[in-house]
């Protein structure tokens, strides 16, 4: 009598990376009472991000939202000003935005990079225009030159959402050292993590001390642990947007292995792009598109189909193939909040609706093995485009972060 062999497992959607030293130092800094936040692991993260960005000055925050919502602050937004930003992004990017009184301006997104178009952007600026939100998707850089020299022209300054991009590059240099402030999420979601948490990376030296107070409840308490003042007192809005020193430690062992992570990363990203260059010609589907002078952070991979139709029959395909898959964004502009508070750039933003109707993101994260991602390709490759009529609808997974 022979057992049957075990069904093969599912392959996961995601699974959030675990880093070999976490649980000794989790343990040390709970045994050590030092809790507060801005502590050794706290400064031991700091450094690795400033290496990986090149951007001098970095405070940890609890999220990229936080982040953002301090840029906002620096920036000082008022009711009337307006934003910049793609509309193919995530809530914060805008949110952060509207909670100053503010109004996101959503500017449609290039068919193959996805990020927003450039090209749009002049038509979008205002007399009112006081930051362009450059959010590099997939970890794919925008085209930085182009949007640098007209925030120039204009005179306003480039904020990055750079929550995708961590270990990306534009034209040899690291993405978070181009705008005037950038904000990075260490989500579960994000390639490191620490559960929920982020930073901002101010670029311009004369934000830091005010980013500093704003991160600190606005009170200068930093300026007097350093021996600047001698008493410390409420001296500017802020919040309590410190990251606790127990979330730092799970940080600083996930960043001690950024290197071995993206590599990892890569070679499933490569994998997947190799693997499902033929079918995807074959089948009218696009791939993602990395332009000659950037690296990309391998955070997503992601297919784009033919049609809506097509979409919701590959996620019923790979669901019956035990394979994980997921849409991404809802366009803002469309978006019931996005309605209230923001205003989409002239032309509106067709190219976003598309996507956003299309995209499928395949399972990618440290845990996934070789043969899981031989399955997914595998699974892929059966599949053909545009014969879906009558097809059932397949439950979307709503997993945008
Ligand atoms: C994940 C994400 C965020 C938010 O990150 P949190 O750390 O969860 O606040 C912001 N913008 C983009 C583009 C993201 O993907």
């Amino acid at each position: 009598m022979s057992l049957a062999p075990a069904p093969p497992r599912a392959v996961p959607f995601h699974v959030p990376h675990t880093a070999e030293r976490q649980d000794d130092y989790l343990r040390q800094v709970l045994a050590s009472g030092d809790l507060d936040g801005n502590g050794p692991y706290s400064a031991r993260a700091t450094e690795i991000l400033a290496r990986i960005t090149g951007s001098p000055h970095v405070l940890l925050t609890p999220s990229c939202t936080h982040a953002l919502e301090i840029a906002a602050l620096l920036l000082e937004l008022a009711p009337g000003d307006e934003v910049v930003m793609p509309s193919f992004t995530f809530a914060p990017t805008a949110s952060a935005v509207a909670m100053r009184g503010a109004v996101p301006v959503f500017v449609d997104c290039h068919p193959d990079t996805l990020n927003m178009d450039e090209s749009l952007l002049e038509a979008a600026l205002t007399e009112r225009t006081r930051a362009i939100v450059a959010v590099h998707y997939a970890g794919v850089a925008c085209e930085m030159r182009e949007i640098q020299r007209i925030a120039d022209a204009y005179g306003v300054p480039v904020i990055e959402d750079n929550a995708h991009g961590l270990g990306a590059t534009y034209q040899g240099r690291p993405l978070g050292g181009f705008g005037t402030l950038s904000a990075q999420s260490f989500h579960a979601t994000k390639n490191v993590h620490c559960g929920k948490g982020g930073a901002l990376l101010v670029n311009d030296p004369e934000l830091v001390e005010r980013a500093t107070i704003i991160r600190d409840r606005g009170t200068d308490r930093h300026q007097y642990f350093l021996g600047q003042v001698d008493k410390y007192r409420w001296v500017d809005l802020g919040s309590s947007y410190i990251l606790p020193e127990v979330l730092a430690a799970l940080l600083a062992a996930q960043l001690e292995e950024f290197d071995a992570v993206q590599k990892r990363r890569h070679a499933l990203w490569d994998t997947y792009h190799s693997g499902l260059a033929g079918w995807a010609a074959d089948e009218r589907v696009a791939l993602p598109t990395v332009p000659a002078d950037r690296e990309h952070s391998a955070h997503l991979y992601h297919l784009v189909l033919p049609s809506e139709e097509d979409r919701t029959a590959l996620l019923q395909h790979l669901a019956e193939r035990d394979v994980r898959a997921s849409v991404h964004f809802l366009p803002l502009h469309t978006s019931p909040a996005g309605l209230r508070y923001g205003r989409s750039a002239p032309g509106g933003c067709p190219v976003s609706e598309r996507i956003a109707d299309r995209l499928v993101r395949l399972p990618l994260h440290t845990e996934l093995s070789d043969a899981q991602a031989g399955r997914v390709v595998e699974a892929l490759a059966s599949f053909r485009t545009g014969t879906t009529a009558g097809a059932e609808r397949a439950t979307d997974r709503e997993d945008r972060s």
